[in-house]
Protein backbone atom coordinates (compact mmCIF):
# COMPACT_ATOMS: atom_id res chain seq x y z
CA UNK A 1 0.00 0.00 0.00
CA UNK A 2 2.41 2.66 -1.46
CA UNK A 3 1.28 6.25 -1.10
CA UNK A 4 4.20 7.70 -3.32
CA UNK A 5 3.76 11.15 -4.79
CA UNK A 6 0.09 11.28 -2.84
CA UNK A 7 -0.21 14.62 -1.41
CA UNK A 8 -2.23 13.90 2.10
CA UNK A 9 -4.10 17.13 4.18
CA UNK A 10 -4.74 15.69 7.79
CA UNK A 11 -7.07 17.85 10.18
CA UNK A 12 -5.22 17.85 13.71
CA UNK A 13 -2.13 16.11 12.88
CA UNK A 14 -0.05 17.13 15.68
CA UNK A 15 -0.53 14.61 18.68
CA UNK A 16 -3.17 11.52 18.95
CA UNK A 17 -4.89 9.72 16.34
CA UNK A 18 -3.89 12.15 13.92
CA UNK A 19 -0.10 12.17 14.24
CA UNK A 20 -0.81 8.58 14.01
CA UNK A 21 -1.94 8.07 10.55
CA UNK A 22 0.48 11.13 9.47
CA UNK A 23 3.26 9.08 10.57
CA UNK A 24 2.16 5.56 8.78
CA UNK A 25 0.93 7.50 5.61
CA UNK A 26 4.47 9.15 5.88
CA UNK A 27 6.11 5.84 6.30
CA UNK A 28 4.35 5.06 3.25
CA UNK A 29 5.72 7.82 0.90
CA UNK A 30 2.91 10.44 1.08
CA UNK A 31 3.96 14.10 1.29
CA UNK A 32 2.17 15.68 4.66
CA UNK A 33 0.26 18.72 5.30
CA UNK A 34 -1.42 18.49 8.88
CA UNK A 35 -3.10 21.24 10.72
CA UNK A 36 -3.39 22.11 14.17
CA UNK A 37 -5.07 24.73 16.72
CA UNK A 38 -4.50 24.48 20.37
CA UNK A 39 -0.73 22.44 20.42
CA UNK A 40 1.63 24.56 21.64
CA UNK A 41 4.64 24.38 18.99
CA UNK A 42 7.32 22.18 20.77
CA UNK A 43 4.37 19.54 19.96
CA UNK A 44 3.79 20.69 16.32
CA UNK A 45 7.60 20.52 15.57
CA UNK A 46 8.59 17.44 17.41
CA UNK A 47 5.64 15.50 14.79
CA UNK A 48 7.19 17.84 11.89
CA UNK A 49 10.64 16.11 12.62
CA UNK A 50 9.19 12.74 12.83
CA UNK A 51 7.38 13.19 9.82
CA UNK A 52 10.68 14.31 7.80
CA UNK A 53 12.38 11.02 9.17
CA UNK A 54 10.45 9.53 6.20
CA UNK A 55 11.94 11.96 3.77
CA UNK A 56 8.78 13.38 2.79
CA UNK A 57 7.40 16.69 2.25
CA UNK A 58 5.42 17.99 5.34
CA UNK A 59 4.10 21.28 6.49
CA UNK A 60 2.07 22.01 9.72
CA UNK A 61 -0.56 24.64 9.40
CA UNK A 62 -2.22 26.12 11.89
CA UNK A 63 -5.65 26.64 11.57
CA UNK A 64 -9.00 26.28 13.17
CA UNK A 65 -10.68 23.33 11.63
CA UNK A 66 -14.48 25.27 12.27
CA UNK A 67 -13.25 28.02 10.78
CA UNK A 68 -14.49 28.43 6.67
CA UNK A 69 -12.65 30.93 5.65
CA UNK A 70 -9.14 29.44 7.54
CA UNK A 71 -9.54 26.11 5.87
CA UNK A 72 -10.15 27.38 2.29
CA UNK A 73 -6.70 28.87 3.12
CA UNK A 74 -5.15 25.84 3.99
CA UNK A 75 -6.44 23.71 1.01
CA UNK A 76 -6.06 26.54 -1.43
CA UNK A 77 -2.26 27.19 0.01
CA UNK A 78 -1.68 23.25 0.10
CA UNK A 79 -2.89 23.17 -3.87
CA UNK A 80 -0.07 25.47 -5.00
CA UNK A 81 3.14 24.44 -2.76
CA UNK A 82 2.03 20.87 -2.99
CA UNK A 83 0.63 20.63 -6.40
CA UNK A 84 -2.38 19.00 -5.72
CA UNK A 85 -4.47 16.99 -2.85
CA UNK A 86 -4.99 13.46 -2.88
CA UNK A 87 -5.95 12.42 0.12
CA UNK A 88 -8.25 14.21 2.70
CA UNK A 89 -8.48 13.07 6.43
CA UNK A 90 -10.76 14.76 8.85
CA UNK A 91 -9.25 13.50 12.15
CA UNK A 92 -9.84 16.97 14.27
CA UNK A 93 -12.48 16.14 17.08
CA UNK A 94 -13.38 17.57 20.75
CA UNK A 95 -15.29 16.44 23.49
CA UNK A 96 -17.64 18.41 25.99
CA UNK A 97 -19.08 15.37 27.71
CA UNK A 98 -22.24 16.28 30.04
CA UNK A 99 -25.59 14.96 30.75
CA UNK A 100 -28.05 16.71 28.01
CA UNK A 101 -29.60 18.65 31.44
CA UNK A 102 -26.62 20.39 32.05
CA UNK A 103 -24.87 20.54 28.61
CA UNK A 104 -24.51 24.63 27.78
CA UNK A 105 -25.44 25.71 24.34
CA UNK A 106 -21.93 26.61 24.43
CA UNK A 107 -20.87 23.10 24.34
CA UNK A 108 -23.60 21.71 22.22
CA UNK A 109 -21.92 24.40 19.43
CA UNK A 110 -18.13 24.16 19.89
CA UNK A 111 -19.18 20.27 19.24
CA UNK A 112 -20.61 20.37 16.60
CA UNK A 113 -17.96 23.04 14.58
CA UNK A 114 -15.04 21.50 15.29
CA UNK A 115 -16.59 17.51 14.71
CA UNK A 116 -19.07 18.34 11.85
CA UNK A 117 -19.17 21.64 10.26
CA UNK A 118 -15.14 21.26 9.84
CA UNK A 119 -15.91 18.14 7.47
CA UNK A 120 -18.12 20.16 5.54
CA UNK A 121 -14.88 23.38 5.31
CA UNK A 122 -12.52 20.79 3.67
CA UNK A 123 -14.75 19.06 1.26
CA UNK A 124 -16.31 22.15 0.05
CA UNK A 125 -12.69 23.81 0.11
CA UNK A 126 -11.35 20.14 -1.65
CA UNK A 127 -13.87 19.29 -4.21
CA UNK A 128 -12.89 21.27 -7.39
CA UNK A 129 -9.11 19.69 -6.85
CA UNK A 130 -10.65 16.30 -6.40
CA UNK A 131 -13.22 16.87 -9.41
CA UNK A 132 -10.77 18.41 -11.77
CA UNK A 133 -7.73 15.55 -11.04
CA UNK A 134 -11.19 12.48 -11.23
CA UNK A 135 -9.77 11.38 -8.24
CA UNK A 136 -9.63 11.69 -4.38
CA UNK A 137 -9.96 10.24 -1.04
CA UNK A 138 -11.70 11.13 1.72
CA UNK A 139 -11.72 9.55 5.10
CA UNK A 140 -13.54 10.81 7.86
CA UNK A 141 -12.88 9.83 11.46
CA UNK A 142 -15.88 9.57 13.39
CA UNK A 143 -16.69 7.30 16.23
CA UNK A 144 -19.11 3.91 17.37
CA UNK A 145 -21.31 6.77 19.30
CA UNK A 146 -22.46 8.08 16.55
CA UNK A 147 -23.74 4.92 15.52
CA UNK A 148 -25.06 3.50 18.65
CA UNK A 149 -25.30 6.94 20.99
CA UNK A 150 -23.77 7.45 24.35
CA UNK A 151 -25.12 8.95 27.25
CA UNK A 152 -23.63 11.99 28.30
CA UNK A 153 -22.13 12.69 24.93
CA UNK A 154 -25.10 13.61 23.14
CA UNK A 155 -23.52 16.49 21.42
CA UNK A 156 -20.60 14.14 20.47
CA UNK A 157 -22.59 11.60 19.28
CA UNK A 158 -24.83 13.95 16.87
CA UNK A 159 -21.77 15.27 15.73
CA UNK A 160 -20.00 11.96 14.53
CA UNK A 161 -23.79 10.46 13.06
CA UNK A 162 -23.73 13.90 11.06
CA UNK A 163 -20.55 12.72 9.94
CA UNK A 164 -21.61 9.35 9.01
CA UNK A 165 -24.99 10.93 6.80
CA UNK A 166 -22.59 13.98 5.21
CA UNK A 167 -19.97 11.00 4.56
CA UNK A 168 -22.73 8.47 2.91
CA UNK A 169 -24.37 11.46 1.07
CA UNK A 170 -21.28 12.86 -0.56
CA UNK A 171 -19.92 9.17 -1.68
CA UNK A 172 -23.16 9.07 -4.08
CA UNK A 173 -22.78 12.45 -4.98
CA UNK A 174 -19.23 12.32 -6.33
CA UNK A 175 -18.46 8.18 -6.73
CA UNK A 176 -18.82 8.92 -11.04
CA UNK A 177 -15.95 11.21 -10.85
CA UNK A 178 -13.57 8.37 -8.87
CA UNK A 179 -14.04 10.41 -5.81
CA UNK A 180 -14.32 8.36 -2.36
CA UNK A 181 -15.62 9.20 0.63
CA UNK A 182 -15.43 6.68 3.58
CA UNK A 183 -15.97 6.70 7.77
CA UNK A 184 -13.64 4.62 10.17
CA UNK A 185 -15.47 4.19 13.78
CA UNK A 186 -13.38 3.77 16.26
CA UNK A 187 -13.96 2.47 19.61
CA UNK A 188 -11.71 2.99 23.08
CA UNK A 189 -8.16 4.15 21.33
CA UNK A 190 -5.72 5.10 23.95
CA UNK A 191 -4.79 9.20 23.60
CA UNK A 192 -5.09 12.31 25.20
CA UNK A 193 -8.73 12.07 25.12
CA UNK A 194 -9.61 9.18 26.72
CA UNK A 195 -6.64 9.15 29.62
CA UNK A 196 -9.21 12.09 31.03
CA UNK A 197 -11.10 8.72 32.32
CA UNK A 198 -10.08 7.26 35.33
CA UNK A 199 -7.87 3.65 35.06
CA UNK A 200 -10.82 1.72 37.10
CA UNK A 201 -13.14 3.11 33.98
CA UNK A 202 -10.69 2.01 31.47
CA UNK A 203 -10.16 -1.16 33.01
CA UNK A 204 -13.77 -1.61 32.93
CA UNK A 205 -13.95 -1.00 29.04
CA UNK A 206 -11.21 -2.91 28.38
CA UNK A 207 -13.17 -5.88 29.87
CA UNK A 208 -16.16 -5.07 27.65
CA UNK A 209 -14.51 -5.16 24.08
CA UNK A 210 -14.56 -9.08 22.74
CA UNK A 211 -10.46 -8.38 21.49
CA UNK A 212 -10.00 -7.72 25.11
CA UNK A 213 -7.50 -4.68 24.80
CA UNK A 214 -7.70 -1.11 24.81
CA UNK A 215 -7.03 0.12 20.61
CA UNK A 216 -4.13 1.91 19.89
CA UNK A 217 -3.99 4.69 17.47
CA UNK A 218 -1.51 3.02 15.20
CA UNK A 219 -5.32 0.40 15.22
CA UNK A 220 -6.83 3.09 13.57
CA UNK A 221 -3.81 4.32 11.70
CA UNK A 222 -3.51 0.98 9.72
CA UNK A 223 -7.18 1.21 8.71
CA UNK A 224 -6.55 5.01 7.21
CA UNK A 225 -3.77 3.58 5.23
CA UNK A 226 -5.84 0.83 3.55
CA UNK A 227 -8.55 3.89 2.81
CA UNK A 228 -5.91 6.18 1.85
CA UNK A 229 -4.63 3.94 -0.73
CA UNK A 230 -5.46 2.14 -4.34
CA UNK A 231 -6.01 -1.04 -2.30
CA UNK A 232 -9.40 0.19 -1.26
CA UNK A 233 -10.02 1.45 -5.00
CA UNK A 234 -13.72 0.16 -4.85
CA UNK A 235 -14.97 0.70 -1.71
CA UNK A 236 -16.75 4.20 -1.06
CA UNK A 237 -19.94 5.20 0.98
CA UNK A 238 -18.43 2.79 4.02
CA UNK A 239 -18.72 2.91 7.71
CA UNK A 240 -15.53 0.59 8.74
CA UNK A 241 -15.27 0.19 12.93
CA UNK A 242 -11.94 -0.15 14.46
CA UNK A 243 -12.91 -1.27 18.04
CA UNK A 244 -11.89 -4.98 18.83
CA UNK A 245 -15.67 -5.51 18.05
CA UNK A 246 -16.93 -3.85 21.07
CA UNK A 247 -20.06 -2.40 18.86
CA UNK A 248 -21.32 -5.57 17.24
P1 LIG B 1 -6.93 14.09 20.91
O1 LIG B 1 -5.74 13.34 21.36
O2 LIG B 1 -7.67 14.95 21.87
O3 LIG B 1 -6.53 14.94 19.60
C1 LIG B 1 -7.47 15.77 18.98
C2 LIG B 1 -6.85 16.38 17.76
O4 LIG B 1 -7.80 17.29 17.20
C3 LIG B 1 -5.60 17.16 18.09
O5 LIG B 1 -4.64 16.99 17.08
C4 LIG B 1 -6.09 18.61 18.09
O6 LIG B 1 -5.10 19.53 17.74
C5 LIG B 1 -7.15 18.56 17.02
N1 LIG B 1 -8.11 19.64 17.14
C6 LIG B 1 -8.99 19.86 18.14
N2 LIG B 1 -9.69 20.99 17.90
C7 LIG B 1 -9.25 21.47 16.71
C8 LIG B 1 -9.58 22.58 15.89
N3 LIG B 1 -10.54 23.44 16.25
N4 LIG B 1 -8.93 22.76 14.73
C9 LIG B 1 -7.95 21.90 14.33
N5 LIG B 1 -7.58 20.83 15.06
C10 LIG B 1 -8.23 20.63 16.23
O7 LIG B 1 -8.02 13.11 20.33
P2 LIG B 1 -7.87 11.72 19.55
O8 LIG B 1 -8.27 10.67 20.48
O9 LIG B 1 -6.57 11.64 18.85
O10 LIG B 1 -9.07 11.89 18.52
C11 LIG B 1 -8.88 12.12 17.12
C12 LIG B 1 -10.21 11.88 16.43
O11 LIG B 1 -10.63 10.54 16.68
C13 LIG B 1 -11.34 12.79 16.94
O12 LIG B 1 -12.16 13.17 15.88
C14 LIG B 1 -12.08 11.88 17.89
O13 LIG B 1 -13.43 12.25 18.03
C15 LIG B 1 -11.94 10.54 17.20
N6 LIG B 1 -12.14 9.39 18.08
C16 LIG B 1 -11.31 9.15 19.13
C17 LIG B 1 -11.55 8.04 19.94
C18 LIG B 1 -10.69 7.70 21.11
O14 LIG B 1 -11.04 6.75 21.83
N7 LIG B 1 -9.58 8.37 21.35
C19 LIG B 1 -12.64 7.21 19.68
C20 LIG B 1 -13.47 7.50 18.61
C21 LIG B 1 -13.20 8.59 17.81
P3 LIG B 1 -4.72 20.76 18.71
O15 LIG B 1 -4.37 20.16 20.03
O16 LIG B 1 -3.58 21.42 18.04
O17 LIG B 1 -5.94 21.61 18.76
Amino acid sequence: MHLKGKKILITGGSRGIGKAIALKLAEAGGDIVFTYCGSDLATVRATEVALQAFDVKVQAVCADASDFDATHKVVADMVATFGGLDVLINNAGITKDNLLLRMPEVDWDAVLSVNLKSVFNTVKASMKTFLKQRSGSIINIASIVGISGHAGQANYAASKAGMIGFTKSIALELGSRNIRANVIAPGFIATAMTDQLDSTLQQAWSEKIPLKRIGLAADVANCALFLASDASSYITGQVIQVDGGLLT
